[in-house]
């Protein structure tokens, strides 16, 4: 075994760029904590970077990440999930205001639930992955029987976002401050190949495009 990975040279070449050329941002995060505008909900594949695909800096995106960007539905349990608990830490003590769950084109998750997984073999991902038999079942019960795997596919991965906004929406403290206004959610298909983000209308129940229009009127919000 190597003494360290491959991967800490990228280090150096961050210090001597970006952590330079940021340095009073480094500072004032580590001296005044994280206010992180969002909280982002997104797949462990390598491909979706959260802070490079939004061009976000340090201290501005909570994230958490697994395989298949699930969110498990709110259980009484309080079992051990990572989501839940980045949820409630995000929601609660750091006051995010925004919740994006993003899903992605070619999802490795999602084009799983469609093979025969070993068992054996992997054991975990079996078990995470039966978050998706609802989608699965959903998707397949919406579209025709004779529709292409790419078809078949890209849908699943559309209705798998609009199900983890509705497991969002178990949790109680989410429910209420979504009601209230205090929490806005957001679903995202970000695609691996073009590298654009359609977000989910939830009065039109599609993936659409963000226009020129909508920035313009975002930025008018923000001011
Ligand atoms: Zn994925």
């Amino acid at each position: 075994m190597s003494k360290t990975s491959t991967l800490i040279s990228g280090n150096s070449t961050f210090l001597q760029g970006y952590a330079k050329k940021n340095e009073d941002l480094l500072i004032d995060l580590s001296e005044n904590g994280q206010k992180p505008q969002a909280l982002f909900v997104g797949c462990s594949d390598s491909r979706v970077v959260p802070n490079l695909i939004t061009q976000t800096n340090p201290g501005q995106v909570f994230v958490v990440r697994n395989i298949g960007n699930f969110v498990p539905p709110y259980n009484e349990q309080i079992e051990h999930s990572s989501v839940a608990s980045a949820i409630e830490y995000g929601v609660k003590a750091l006051k995010i205001k925004e919740l994006i769950v993003c899903g992605h084109t070619q999802c490795g998750a999602i084009a799983a639930l469609y093979s025969d997984l070993d068992p054996n073999e992997f054991m975990h991902v079996s078990k995470w992955l039966e978050q998706g038999k609802k989608v699965k079942d959903r998707t397949l019960a919406a579209l025709d029987s004779d529709v292409s795997e790419e078809t078949l596919l890209r849908a699943t991965e559309q209705f798998s976002v609009v199900a983890q906004l509705e497991n969002l929406l178990s949790y109680p403290f989410i429910k209420k401050m979504v009601d209230s206004g205090d929490l806005e959610i957001h679903g995202w298909m970000y695609n691996i190949k073009t590298g654009d983000i359609q977000y989910y209308d939830q009065a039109e129940k599609t993936f659409q495009a963000v226009s020129e229009k909508d920035l313009v009127a975002m930025e008018v919000e923000h001011d």
